[in-house]
């Protein structure tokens, strides 16, 4: 089946085309500075074809016409009528406690996506737009959304809720929900296929490490713990994000520095993590070249980064009574063998390792054989599963509309 999967942000739209029988990418791109001027979409063809394109993108559905447009045109295209695409998934980034699965659009999910604004204002209403503009643009093509915070919805009592009082849940549904959860999925579907045993025979953490970062401890295959909460400022120390905090700081704060809500929202958001530390950068890249000049504060960043993951190895390694195999993933995961290597560095009593010279190469493995915990590097593919589960849940609907024939 050839889906389209697209992941809508306020002013920015990233799409691959996918084939989900061969599981390749036909076309990749991006919309930016939706609303704004000048924006920019780029588009990049499986053979490598490249186009960019400037212009005047009002709204979503425009920049979803910019994209079909190249899809269609005949120099830089991959479709010739807009039937070729079959179905469209989207990223969804918040279900709340509804959806633990993806799911087909209709207007009950409509209206559920609406209902979750709240819970992220940020993101669910460029998902929802997104999703209008495919109806009015392939009023014929299913829709499906595939939610961030699906994966973890079933997480036991025990991990989600929050130490304040139980109304207050039940009012405001202020619980943990974990986010990233596509990727971490999919990273342990992989590893169940690297390993050869199914992943409901196996204990795994998963640290997705990019921007955002999160981990999650997947025990026979379901989410039990993941570090991210009500929102995903949550857990590890990012890019501009701090992580775990004593909210009594926060307070602390604001009274000190006369600081408005929205303000402090900014300060732990935007400023704090490895750019607030570090003074320097959010890029891990960068914070490592600066370690390298001696930068004092820049060594404080990388090494808070690496202890908070390691100590949450220790957490998930308790709740889950061990771990088969621990996952990197994301940007820095996927491409810094020396965040892994601090990060495992004396793990050893847990059975966790890195052999030196496989942590230099793209290999999924990079525990020395024989080890206790096989420690992994997978990149993720988000998109790709995305796609897959478009296509499950269109295939049903087809053959469940056939059987009722
Ligand atoms: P996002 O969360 O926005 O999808 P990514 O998953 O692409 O982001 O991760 C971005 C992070 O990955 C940045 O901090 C970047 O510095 C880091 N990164 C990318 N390549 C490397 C590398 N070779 N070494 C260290 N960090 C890297």
């Amino acid at each position: 089946m050839k889906v389209l999967v697209l992941n809508c942000g306020s002013s920015s739209i990233k799409y691959q085309f996918y084939d989900t029988e061969t599981q390749t990418a036909l076309a990749k791109g991006l919309v930016e500075r939706i609303g704004m001027s000048s924006a920019v979409l780029s588009h990049t063809r499986y053979d490598g074809d490249e186009i960019k394109i400037v212009g005047e993108i009002l709204d979503h559905t425009i920049a979803i016409e910019y994209v079909l447009g190249v899809m269609l045109s005949k120099n830089h295209g991959v479709i010739d009528d807009k039937k070729d695409i079959e179905a469209v998934g989207h990223r969804v980034v918040h279900g709340g406690e509804t959806f633990s699965a993806s799911v087909l659009i209709n207007d009950i999910v409509m209206q559920v996506l609406q209902d979750n604004i709240e819970l992220a204002p940020l993101h669910n209403p460029p998902n929802i737009k997104g999703i209008q503009a495919c109806k009015r643009i392939l009023p014929d093509a299913p829709q499906c959304a595939v939610f961030d915070t699906a994966f973890h919805v079933k997480m036991p009592p025990k991990a989600f809720l929050y130490g304040i009082p139980y109304e207050l849940y039940k009012k405001y549904k202020i619980r943990r929900y974990g986010f990233h959860g596509t990727s971490h999925l999919y990273v342990t579907n992989k590893a169940a296929e690297v390993l050869g045993k199914p992943k409901e025979e196996l204990k795994i953490i998963t640290m997705h490490l990019g921007n955002g970062c999160s981990m999650a401890a997947v025990n026979n295959g379901r989410s039990v713990d993941t570090t991210m909460g009500f929102t995903p400022l949550e857990g590890l120390l990012m890019g501009t994000r701090c992580g775990d905090i004593d909210t009594s700081v926060i307070l602390y704060i604001m009274g000190k520095e006369g600081l408005s809500l929205s303000e402090a929202q900014t300060l732990l958001n935007k400023h704090s993590g490895l750019i607030g530390i570090s003074g320097e950068s959010s890029d891990m890249r960068e914070i490592i070249a600066s370690v390298k000049e001696t930068h004092k504060r820049s060594q404080y960043a990388f090494d808070i980064f690496c202890y908070r993951i390691k100590k949450y190895i220790g957490a998930y390694m308790a709740a889950m009574n061990g771990a088969d195999a621990i996952i990197f993933t994301g940007g820095i995961g996927e491409n810094s063998p020396d965040v892994r290597e601090e990060v495992c560095r004396d793990m050893d009593f847990l059975g966790i390792s890195i052999d030196p010279d496989k942590n230099k190469t793209k290999e999924f493995i990079i525990s020395p054989q024989g080890s206790k915990v096989a420690v992994m590097r997978i990149p993720t593919n988000e998109e790709l599963l995305i796609a897959m589960d478009t296509s499950v849940i269109v295939e049903e609907l087809f053959i469940n509309k056939d059987s009722s024939k």
